[in-house]
């Protein structure tokens, strides 16, 4: 057998055995391969030819299992929209960890694979559309510079799932840094015994954050420190206008990663009441609320840490509340000083808030593109924003703020380029893109977007038609689970 490199290790498979179920692969009848990431296969230390060969592709089909591989699916729990229940990996399987030639490790999943013991009612596939969907906007995060998980390969497995409608049938592979969840660690609280929810934190220390290893209170560090990655990554989202949609605890993870691309957009219209998500009915996930609910899913993951933070369970809970009402400054920092880099500015003066406040006010109320209306600025084409046609007095006091600061024009506007993307994955581009591939069997605008959000902060000519609004921006834009 030709081998790409592969070159596993299983270590979470080494945890207590009622984190995870042994599996065997489930072979689909014809797997074709249509959409391959090179450079991370190159990053990843796997030769793209080896990878792209028949015998490769029957890897991410699931079809084979290479040398070194455990097949598993994953227990977890979670929240979801507030209400507590057993999940577990119900389409995906983890072949491994590949271990990089630079010595990394990530989590090589494969997502729609088929049933596990974690399915309930569901036939454990996935359709082409929202894998696809899933590759373009994981993508599109990494190129922003936004931790996520990220997508090696999509390949179509020949066979139809049954949906709403009959639908062409296919297998993601995810790469991550690793799949621990908050809802991992609710699952091993809750049905976990003695030192298994121990086990699992050292793990998740080990792995992402070894430098804590030797504190005094290590498992107080975890919680900080995941406290921190979670408000830098929210922050993050809020900057580039990116709506999760289902920010369920399952689907927060212990590395900080972005995770679980189903339901998400991004926001074209500022509204910070922007929902999405076809079944988030109350908008409990929209925009202004990422960051509230941010803090909430940490606290259901400090909970699960309060018998190993300390002895005396009310001191355990005291601590770990302290924690959590530090999320809230945590995450204004980062907001503030990703917003100031948008806005050019170097240094902090107190003022920075309102400036800052006032400026989304103004989108709101003319209803600007979040993206284009900091184009606009960068460039210094008000002319493209209607909203500073009308409101010079905003632009008046942003003006005098840059110039209240020693860096010079050209230092602030190189600053604004490498923090406003000039194109994100505007949803009809991304639904043009899908519809042609999963219709017609036509990858080439797919190709053409991917190359463009490849490279965010280019800020070139070719990219100008990626920048223009949706035609009909009346009609609401609703996405769907995908499931
Ligand atoms: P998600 O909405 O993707 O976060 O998934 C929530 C839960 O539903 C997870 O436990 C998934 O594994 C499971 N799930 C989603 N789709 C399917 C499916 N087609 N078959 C079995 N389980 C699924
Ligand atoms: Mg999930």
């Amino acid at each position: 057998m030709v081998d790409p490199g592969w070159n596993f290790d299983n270590s979470y498979a080494r945890l207590p055995k009622k984190l995870f179920s042994t599996i065997e692969p489930n072979p689909v009848e014809e797997p074709e391969l249509v959409v391959f990431n090179e450079s991370l296969a190159r990053t990843l230390g796997l030769d793209p030819e080896a990878l792209q060969s028949e015998e490769g592709v029957s890897v991410v089909a699931g079809n084979e299992t290479p040398k070194g591989s455990e097949p598993i699916a994953q227990a977890y729990a979670g929240h979801q929209f507030g209400s507590f229940t057993m999940l577990g990996d119900g389409r995906a399987m983890m072949i491994g960890e590949q271990i990089t030639p630079d010595g990394e490790r990530y989590d090589i999943q494969l997502k729609g694979s088929g049933r596990t013991p974690y399915s309930r009612g569901g036939d454990g596939r996935a359709a082409l559309g929202p894998m696809l969907r899933e590759h373009i906007i994981s993508e599109a995060m990494y190129a922003l510079g936004i931790p996520t998980t990220r997508s090696l390969a999509v390949v179509t497995t020949g066979e139809s799932i049954i949906r709403e409608t009959e639908l062409p049938g296919a297998i993601l592979t995810r790469v991550a840094a690793s799949h621990l969840r908050v809802g991992t660690f609710e699952f091993i609280a809750n049905w976990g015994e003695k030192e298994e929810p121990q086990a699992l934190a050292d793990y998740a220390i080990e792995r992402h954050y070894p430098e804590i290893k030797k504190d005094e209170n290590r498992y107080l560090s975890l919680l900080q420190e995941v406290i921190k990655r979670q408000a830098a990554l929210i922050a993050k989202w809020q900057q580039v206008g990116f709506i999760h949609g289902v920010m369920n605890t399952d689907n927060v993870t212990i590395s900080g990663e972005t995770i679980d691309y189903g339901p998400c957009a991004f926001m074209d219209t500022y509204d910070p009441e922007t929902v999405f998500s076809s079944i988030d009915v109350r908008g409990r996930y929209m925009y202004a609320n990422q960051p509230p609910i941010g803090a909430w899913n940490l606290a259901r993951f400090a909970e699960t840490l309060i018998p190993l933070i300390h002895d005396d369970q009310e001191k355990a809970i005291e601590i770990a509340e302290k924690e959590i009402t530090k999320f809230g400054d945590l995450y204004r920092d980062y907001w503030l000083s990703g917003m100031r880099a948008k806005l050019g500015i170097f240094n902090e003066e107190a003022e920075d808030e309102n400036l800052i406040g006032d400026l989304h006010k103004l989108m709101k109320e003319h209803k600007a593109d979040f993206t284009n209306t900091f184009r606009a600025l960068t460039f210094d084409k008000l002319e493209e924003a209607e909203l500073f046609k009308s409101e010079e007095q905003w632009h008046k006091r942003w003006q005098e703020r840059l110039e209240r600061q020693e860096e010079s024009k050209e230092e602030s506007q190189q600053l604004m380029r490498d923090n406003n993307p000039a194109v994100i994955p505007r949803n009809h581009r991304v639904e043009e893109a899908l519809e042609a591939a999963v219709e017609r069997g036509d990858y080439s605008m797919m190709e053409k977007l991917l190359n463009t959000l490849s490279n965010p902060y280019a800020h070139t000519p070719e990219q100008e038609e990626y920048c223009t609004l949706p035609p009909d921006t009346d009609r609401p834009y609703v996405t769907y689970c995908g499931t």
